[in-house]
């Protein structure tokens, strides 16, 4: 929670690798665990006068992903040279994007809410965010230092992930709570991995956040000094990291003492942030067009041909679920937060012709059980069509709505279907009028005080007859068909 009378301002940087099988400028293999500087060639090395070769297949991921967030692909773009030194990056220069970019003017819905002191969403609410852009550039290699810090031994370079095709996703400063920003950037992961534009794995470095938070009062248009948080290695850092900077600015301004424009990183042993380098080591880039490579111009049949091989989109399966199996806008929006539940639901929603009982079940129950296990919907124990013939069974009024989540249950620990669930906790309810018949003759006999007091005109104790007799059926008959034939014997005058 923010304190009273102030607002945080927050805008987001993703850097996402496109999901490409050799690096942007060069045929060397992009992989993970080689041995160090094995993926490497003159280009990626940087060695003098190796010239870059833009891979097409960064273009259609590019586009994938532009798309996917909403954003405008322009017809030209134009990769920069940004200058600075560091022993990652061999040639001096990173070959980005920076007045031209790739992408621009986006505009995504998120869905949003704060959470309570247990971490649970209080509000579901859409969000519109605007993303400035996406541009295109290269990756760095890496530093590998040996030894503790402050003692290291020996500092290596290895320069496998040199030149590594990265999507950066800058949004405009929209965010005013930690909240928004975590789920943006679930979002966003999600829909990258989605269209295969990306594996989108913040463990595995190729999805990287940052975030620039600065607080103003409420009513204040102007910006104060921002912090960049870099070092975020996941969703939730990046969460607690943002909340932390929002308190400690605020903390700062209230008592006069300044708040510096610089970059800090999240330390997670202590529960801080701490600063990496202020602004006095702000680069100037010196940015200037790329002169080997010519600008990038995307046609409008090139766009149009990536729309056609992606999957449908999560914004318009969400818009499809609401228009046509009649869900919340919210329900729709948690569905297709993940491609396989999505699919899982509508493959389920289909065969159980009960599109709005087959989400229930799967935002309440499913979820829960896949939460607990830490699965995806990708490895539930069981396919779609098993939820489907238990929302059939539980529609068709052969067992009720709490004994249906309990054999869910035991469908998700056992993987067995449905049916032999049922049977087995010998749920199957019994509809048979004859059987019936027998229980609702037993208790009219047992009870002939309590008939005559309802045929004389005690209406309430009606109750009373349906609950004597799902007790001598042990709770097994069908409660509409016991609720016809006591009406019909209590009111025929033989009984
Ligand atoms: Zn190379
Ligand atoms: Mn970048």
């Amino acid at each position: 929670m923010i304190k009273e009378g102030w607002e945080a301002v927050i805008g987001m940087e993703v850097h996402a690798q496109l999901a490409t099988s050799s690096k942007i400028f060069c045929g060397c293999a992009v992989e993970t665990g080689g041995e160090p500087n094995s993926n490497t060639c003159p280009v990626c090395l940087g060695l003098p006068g190796a010239l870059p070769v833009l891979n097409r297949r960064v273009i259609e991921l590019g586009a994938r992903a532009a798309l996917a967030l909403g954003l405008e692909i322009q017809e030209t773009s134009v990769f920069s040279r940004k200058n600075y030194f560091y022993p990652d990056l061999p040639k001096g220069y990173q070959i980005s994007q920076y007045d031209k970019p790739f992408s621009a003017n986006g505009t995504l819905t998120i869905m949003t809410s704060e959470r309570d002191d247990q971490g649970r969403a209080v509000e579901w609410k859409p969000m519109k965010i605007h993303i400035e852009r996406m541009h295109l550039e290269e990756d760095a290699g890496k530093n590998v230092h040996e030894g503790l810090p402050d003692v290291d031994k020996y500092s290596y370079v290895d320069l496998n992930r040199a030149g590594t095709p990265l999507g950066e996703i800058v949004t405009a400063p929209d965010f005013r709570t930690s909240w928004q920003a975590y789920d943006y950037v679930n979002h966003v992961r999600s829909a990258l991995r989605w269209i295969g534009a990306s594996d989108a794995d913040m463990e595995k470095g190729n999805l990287r956040c940052e975030a620039n938070v600065s607080v103003r009062r409420v009513g204040e248009t102007g910006f104060n000094n921002k912090s960049e948080l870099k070092n975020l290695n996941s969703v939730r850092f990046m969460q607690k990291a943002i909340e932390f900077e929002i308190e400690r600015q605020i903390d700062a301004h209230e008592k006069g003492e300044p708040v510096n424009q610089e970059t800090r990183l999240w330390d997670e042993k202590n529960q801080c942030t701490r600063v990496m380098r202020s602004k006095e080591d702000a680069h100037d880039y010196r940015y200037f067009p790329e002169p080997d490579l010519q600008p990038l111009v995307v046609t409008s049949e090139f766009i149009e041909s990536v729309r056609r091989e992606m999957p449908e989109l999560p914004d318009a399966m969400r818009d499809r679920f609401v228009t046509d199996y009649s869900l919340s806008f919210a329900d729709a929006s948690h569905l297709v937060s993940d491609k396989d539940l999505a699919f899982f639901y509508e493959a389920a929603a289909e065969a159980s012709g009960n599109p709005r009982v087959t989400a229930n079940f799967i935002l309440s129950e499913l979820q829960r059980e896949l939460n607990n296990s830490g699965r995806s919907a990708a490895d539930c124990p069981f396919p779609p069509g098993e939820l489907a013939s238990l929302i059939k069974t539980l529609d068709s009024g052969s067992i009720n709505n709490n004994q249906a989540k309990e054999v869910l249950v035991e469908m998700f620990a056992s993987g067995k279907s449905a049916s032999d669930v049922i049977t087995e906790k010998g749920f199957k309810q019994v509809s048979d009028e004859t059987a019936i018949a027998k229980y609702v003759d037993e208790v009219i006999a047992r009870n002939q005080d309590n008939v005559d007091a309802y045929r004389a005109g005690n209406e309430k104790l009606f109750g009373f007859f349906v609950g004597q007799v799902m007790k001598a059926s042990e709770g097994k008959a069908n409660p509409k068909v016991v609720n016809e034939i006591l009406r019909s014997k209590l009111q025929s005058n033989d009984g």
